[in-house]
This record gives C-alpha cells, structure tokens and sequence, in this order.
C-alpha cells in the first residue's frame, strides 16, 4: 500500500541503508570491470550499454569499446559509423547515437570533463535521472537514489508500493522515497556501495519471477516478503485498459532538389492507419537500420519520441530520420516520393502529419 494511504512510516532508514550497505561489501558483487573506478567515463558507458543489455552481454562489448575509446575525447572524434560499428550487436542503437552525441558535448561544452552533479548532468544527452544519479553516486559519493526497472521492483516490494508507474505521479512518489531511504549521513564510499547494492539486489535477488526472499538482506523490513506477496509487485501495467505499443517511423527525406520530398509507403488495408499513407514503420529500431544499405544507418537521426491515443492503444512513435541520396535509399520499397508542400493532398495520420511539419532541417 502506498504510504500516504496507509498513514504508515518508511522502513527504517538506517535499517535498510546499514543492511543494504554490510551486505553489498560482504556478498554483493564485485570484479566486474567497471566497478572499482571513479572515472566518470567508465561508469556512464556502462550503465548505458547496461540498460536493457544482460551483464553478460556487456563484458564482451565494454572492454573492446573502451580498448578503441579509453577516454571521452577519443570517443567525441570518432565518425559516427565507427561508434555504430562497435555497437553493432548490443541493440538500442540510439543508445550509441547519444552516447557519441553526449561525448561531443562533453568536449565542446564542459572542456571534455563530466559534471560531477547529478542535476547537470542529466541535461547531457541520453543521461536520465537514474544514469545521472548513479555517476554522480559512484564517482563523487553525492547522495542521490538511481531508480532503474531492478530498483523499481526492489523498492516497490519493500514499501509495499502499488503505484501505477506508467504514470509520472506515482514515479515521482517513488522517487522521493527512495531518496528518503538512503544513508543519512553517508561515510566515504558508502554511496558506491548503497548503490551497488540496490542494482546487485535487484539483478541477484529479487529477481522478477524468483525472488530469493530467504537470502535477501532486507528481508526484516520488507513488507511485500511479510504480506506473502513480492509477484504482486511492482503493479502490472497489463491492468490498463490500453495497450501500450512503440513504433519506429523511418522518414527518409530527399534534400537534393529544390523542394524537400519524403518516402511514404501505403498502410496495409486492415489495422491501424488502414490505407493510409505513412514513412516505414518497424517493431523495433533495429529492423529499421535492417532495411538499409550498410553505411547509411550511422546517418540517422533519431527524434523526439511523440505519443499518440488510439482507442485500445498507447502508441509511442520514434522517428528516425535519414537525409540522403533517394536511389538508394529506396531500392526495392514499394512507395513513392511525395513534395512536403504536397502533403496536404495526401492522406496522412495526424501525428505523422505534424511529425512531418516539424523536420529539423
Ligand atoms: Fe525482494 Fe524478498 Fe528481499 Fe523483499 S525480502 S526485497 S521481496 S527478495
């Protein structure tokens, strides 16, 4: 139950953050490669190639990208094909595309050295919160909680908390107890090991579908394991009513006349957009970049994400958009070449249509 419908306190914070932290030192995980640094550099490529990405995954990839980038400066200089390349593989590939971008900005902007604040340096492109808040935490002991899916469920169990976090109010109401549960007064090097032990409890622990209760440090305070319940949470968002759905949306735009023209592709004549005119649109990024010839997709741009309402569904659009030579973007689609000062005569979907008024130059 959430805390101000229960009228109920925290655990204890000493409790939790005293057994978290003994804990994380005596049988947390340790001799990973990116652990036992303070290199802000080392700490940020891995908790962005650690998102979404199994551990396992991640110790092929990040000894041989850092072998090539050791530092944020060689990284900033790279083509950008060489970052994709290196990425190639790992999935998510804005990831890689944020994470030349924010090396770039890190040089140009703050003399090629990471803010040391958690606040600034979630302005840095790809940096969210949680990634913010573990850097400054690891690097410069700054007391701040991450929140990533592993803690997520880790503190929704331990409070008991049935928030809905599909939505921002009950993100930010599991935010500020998170905050209220770290170490007060935190001692050298025990915001590295809090930390730590939040990602080392969720990903060895109180794994999703197996929680190890039995094992679990904070067993005394949790009230999920008291309950009897830990699967209730964190809430399942398969109790909304929509379904939610991302797309990706590859626009491929030809600069090279005088008046700009997109590639669209007719909807297939069932479902939704039925019939419609619209860009290529994939389940996934990586499909997308699949379509293309080699060489091309170090070239996309990604978007701001745009969500749209249908009736049963919650789309989340993510354009992707590529600027280049038609011929070959195209070989091989059925569709055409339309004149951004003719879409008016075409039938577009709404969102697609604004997307499409709005292009970066
Ligand atoms: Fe998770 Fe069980 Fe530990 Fe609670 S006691 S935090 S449910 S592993």
């Amino acid at each position: 139950m959430r805390r101000a419908e229960a009228g109920v306190g925290l655990p204890s914070r000493v409790g939790f953050a005293t057994l978290l932290i003994h804990w994380q030192r005596q049988a947390g995980r340790s001799g990973l490669p990116w652990q036992g640094t303070r290199d802000p550099y080392r700490v940020w490529l891995s908790e962005v190639m650690l998102q979404q990405t199994q551990v396992s995954t991640v110790l092929n990839y990040f000894p041989r990208f850092l072998a090539r980038f050791p530092n944020v400066g060689t990284l900033a200089e790279a083509p950008a094909d060489e970052v994709m390349a290196l990425w190639s593989g790992l999935g998510y590939y804005s990831r890689a595309r944020n994470l030349h971008r924010c090396a770039q900005v890190v040089v140009a902007e703050h003399s090629g050295v990471f803010p040391t604040d958690a606040k600034t340096l979630q302005t840095l492109p790809g940096i969210g919160a949680s990634t913010a808040a573990a850097i400054a935490a690891f690097c410069h002991g700054e007391r701040i909680s991450i929140l990533d899916g592993n803690v997520r469920r880790v503190l929704t169990r331990l409070l008991a908390f049935d928030g809905n976090l599909s939505q921002a109010g009950a993100q930010r109401e599991l935010w500020t107890l998170a905050q209220e549960l770290l170490p007060a007064k935190p001692g050298p090097d025990d915001m590295t090991a809090y930390t730590q032990g939040l990602m080392d409890l969720g990903a060895t622990v109180c794994t999703r579908s197996r929680p190890q209760c039995d094992r679990c440090p904070v067993r005394p305070l949790c009230r999920a394991a008291k309950a009897g319940n830990p699967l209730d949470y964190p809430l399942k968002t398969r109790t909304l009513k929509r379904r939610h759905e991302s797309w990706w949306l590859l626009v491929l735009r030809d600069k090279t006349l005088a008046g700009q023209r997109v590639w669209l592709e007719r909807r297939p004549a069932r479902g939704i957009w039925a019939g419609l005119f619209c860009t290529p649109v994939y389940e996934s990024e990586s499909l997308a970049c699949s379509t293309l010839p080699p060489g091309l997709t170090g070239q996309i741009q990604a978007l701001a994400p745009v969500a749209h309402s249908l009736t049963h569904r919650e789309l989340r659009l993510h354009p992707l958009l590529l600027d280049g030579q038609p011929d070959p973007m195209v070989e091989g689609r059925e569709g055409q070449w339309v004149a951004l000062a003719m879409l008016e005569q075409v039938g577009l979907p709404a969102p697609l249509r604004q997307l499409l008024a709005q292009l970066p130059n």
